[in-house]
């Protein structure tokens, strides 16, 4: 099967007066249709910027991106913004936590409907784009009423599952979340994940959900990918990794969450900070806060080891010369 998304060498620097910010570093991964991946890493360690990268949506003067991003067969990084156009919303879907707040206020929801579907579908009746997003709303557990309300009158989780609904008015083949769920409470976040979970059976969706909540990944993704300060540290199965995580800072990230594992007393953060993302390391970037670093760690960067169960690990610890 061919992945709907592989990126290879996937890096995304800033660029401004003063210096480079190494934000995104050398990701590989791909993603198969039905897959829910996960990211997962601590702020500012690149995920929003990865996302951005991939969807074009950094600007072209601010951000350079070298590497590969494969989207069915097309390489993104290549295309220009008006190709890049038709991808968006059509093939390629993203919501943001604040997505909605992009909307006018003095519009009924029902005219920003109209508005995004009639970018790729010109002629497109009233009725064919109430009878898509009155289905669409049906699977986020809202009424058809939603259609005829301003964004103000709706409370923030609604307002969410509107924006989940938008962003797969065009049945697109891969759904970018990022921190969609995260400014609700856990109510109504953990009833938003079952329905995105129910309508990935019916929809057959292919989704990237981006988070710092690993209880996120565990409950709503089939396989995680565990990112630091752009790099990439450990991708496999959910089942797998959140029950036997290899990585040092997949460890670290596992025990800060007590519904994965123990009660609250025992959760730890992993001490430290992340480094300057302006420096070029040698060694491995998590080195310094590693409770595990040994030599070889400040001085190589440790490479991509694939493990027996199909995970994908990048720590001297597992392979290399110190296998
Ligand atoms: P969060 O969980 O807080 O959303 P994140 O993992 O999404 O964090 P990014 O927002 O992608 O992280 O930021 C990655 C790094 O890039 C950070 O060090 C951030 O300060 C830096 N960064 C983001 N935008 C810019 C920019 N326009 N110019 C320079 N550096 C930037
Ligand atoms: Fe820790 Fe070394 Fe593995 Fe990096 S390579 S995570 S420093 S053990
Ligand atoms: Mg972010």
């Amino acid at each position: 099967m061919e992945p709907i998304l592989d990126l290879k060498d996937f890096s995304v620097t800033y660029i401004n007066k003063y210096k480079k910010v190494y934000a995104v570093k050398n990701v590989d991964f791909e993603i198969y249709k039905g897959d829910s991946l996960g990211i997962v890493g601590e702020s500012g360690s690149g995920k929003s910027t990865l996302a951005m990268g991939v969807l074009r949506l950094l600007p072209e003067d601010g951000a350079q991106i070298s590497g590969t991003a494969n989207f069915s067969g097309v390489d993104l990084t290549k295309l220009s913004e008006e190709e890049m156009k038709k991808i968006r919303w059509k093939e390629l879907s993203v919501i943001f936590q604040k997505s909605m707040n992009s909307l006018s206020p003095v519009h009924k929801i029902g005219t920003h409907i109209e508005d995004i579907y009639r970018i790729h579908k010109p002629n497109a009746t009233k009725e064919e784009i109430k009878d898509r997003f009155f289905y669409l709303l049906d699977l986020v557990n809202l009424s058809n009423r939603v259609y005829n309300l301003y964004p103000h009158e709706l409370s923030g989780g609604m307002l969410q599952r509107v924006s989940i609904a938008i962003s797969l008015i065009h049945d697109p083949k891969l759904l970018i979340m990022d921190e969609a769920t995260t400014a609700l409470d856990v109510v109504t976040q953990g009833q938003i994940l079952d329905e995105i979970s129910r309508m990935e059976e019916e929809l057959d969706m292919t989704r990237i959900m981006i988070t710092h909540d690993m209880s996120v990944v565990a409950t709503s993704c089939n396989k995680v990918a565990i990112v630091y300060a752009g790099e990439l540290m450990e991708l496999g199965y959910v089942k797998n990794v959140l029950k036997n995580p290899l990585h040092p800072y997949t460890k670290g990230l596992v025990s800060s969450f007590p519904s994965l594992k123990g009660d609250r007393e025992k959760i730890k953060s992993i001490s430290g900070f992340l480094p300057d993302l302006s420096k070029r390391v040698k060694g491995c970037i998590f080195a310094p806060r590693c409770s595990n670093a040994i030599d070889i760690c400040y001085n190589k960067k440790p490479e991509k080891i694939k493990m027996e169960d199909g995970r994908t690990i990048c720590c001297h610890l597992y392979g290399g010369e110190n296998k």
